[in-house]
């Protein structure tokens, strides 16, 4: 992917903010308790080495990640804390991960089945973190005679895995209702009751479940959301601690023209100006993961709401500016510019979706500045 370094558009990343809500999240923890910062999809779309580094700076003992790849290139740069990966992999990869000590998740015992031949031959040991699917539905063991049957193999297969983690996700850690949450720890709690010894990590901890069911069982939580600085359940409940949005995304007018009462503005004539009409271009797109879905909703411009008219382009957006501004005056799409804020949650809100896939969905080519 080609960065757009000589483009206007920008996401400016505030690695002190992330400091600060690890830090505040660290001082949270539980003795005994470690946090694992999840760096996943480019540390949602922050930049997953700087994040990295500022996450271990701040207090974070280890890393999670969704992709092997994602886990190699925290190794090629150096990291040696431990590393989890966090969806379930082809056993055929088990030999990469023993050898870049990678931890997977295994949800079934058909990958140690088929993995435990490979890593013989290759002499080496994989870390392995048991998911258990306590009602998320997505990966795991679902019941405890399915984990008694995995337990059974990491027994047998004493000299291929070692038997690191234990954990589950909750589906619904973020929502005021607790009802499906507390469902979810007992039946994390009946399985765990028949795990003889317990593995050095054992946990069920997203941001949500840090931030307000702190007491549940664990060991380590995997910080996501709120390093970033957003609130995991978007609006519903107030964090415990401040945060501070570590994302802003900026860019210039590139353009600025007049169009008179009539004209249409972009493609499929979706506009057309009901008086003559100051209209300007800002250099980001749907290419960059600013949505098409994103047209009629708000811009900064030098710190005034201006309306995207027209679809949003690939690669361009129009906005209808309230007087003429010059080429190259500052435009705000998430952040503060002057008196007004837009935050991810709004754009998010606009488009119906979470905070989480708007600062994720910005493509590598929107170059990350860091501050
Ligand atoms: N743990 C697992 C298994 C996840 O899938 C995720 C994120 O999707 C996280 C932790 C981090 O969640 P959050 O960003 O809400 O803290």
């Amino acid at each position: 992917m080609v960065v757009g370094r000589h483009r206007e558009t920008k996401a400016v990343i505030d690695l002190g903010a992330i400091y600060h809500n690890v830090a505040v999240e660290v001082s949270r923890l539980r003795k005994g308790q470690e946090l694992f910062a999840v760096v996943k999809a480019n540390a949602y779309g922050h930049g997953l080495l700087p994040v990295a580094r500022v996450a271990k700076d701040a207090g974070a003992s280890g890393f999670c990640v969704a992709l092997i790849d994602e886990g190699l290139a925290l190794r090629e740069a150096g990291f040696t804390e431990p590393i989890l990966i966090l969806g379930v992999n082809n056993p055929l990869e088990a030999v990469i991960m023993a050898q870049n000590d990678l931890s997977v998740s295994v949800g079934d015992v058909s990958f140690l089945d088929s993995a435990a031949p490979l890593l013989r031959q290759s002499q080496l040991k994989l870390k392995v973190h048991l998911a258990l699917d306590t009602g998320m539905g997505r990966i795991g063991f679902r019941c405890s005679n399915d984990l008694r049957q995995a337990l059974g193999r990491l027994d047998r297969y004493v000299e291929e895995f070692e038997f690191a983690g234990l954990f589950t996700h909750f589906a619904s850690a973020d929502s005021k209702e607790t009802y499906y949450f507390e469902q979810q720890l007992n039946n994390l709690n009946e399985m765990l009751k028949i795990v003889p010894t317990l593995p050095r990590y054992v946990h069920c901890a997203n941001t949500a479940t840090a931030m307000w069911h702190s007491g549940s069982v664990g060991n380590v939580v995997r910080y996501g959301i709120g390093m970033y600085g957003l609130n995991p359940s978007g609006t519903e409940l107030t964090e415990p601690k401040k945060l501070r949005p570590a994302l802003e995304l900026v860019s210039q007018l590139i353009a600025v023209k007049q169009v008179q009462k009539g004209a249409t503005i972009g493609y499929g004539e979706t506009y057309l100006a009901s008086s003559d009409e100051w209209i300007g271009t800002i250099p980001i797109g749907y290419a960059d993961g600013w949505s098409r879905s994103l047209q009629g909703f708000s811009v900064l411009v030098d710190g005034q709401y201006c309306e995207i008219v027209g679809r949003v382009c690939m690669d361009q957006i129009m906005v209808r500016l309230p007087h003429q501004f010059k080429v190259g005056t500052k435009v705000t799409l998430i952040g503060t510019n002057g008196k007004n804020t837009i935050t991810a949650q709004q754009v998010a809100d606009y488009v119906h979706t979470i905070h989480y896939e708007v600062i994720s969905a910005l493509t590598e080519r929107v170059q990350r500045v860091y501050v």
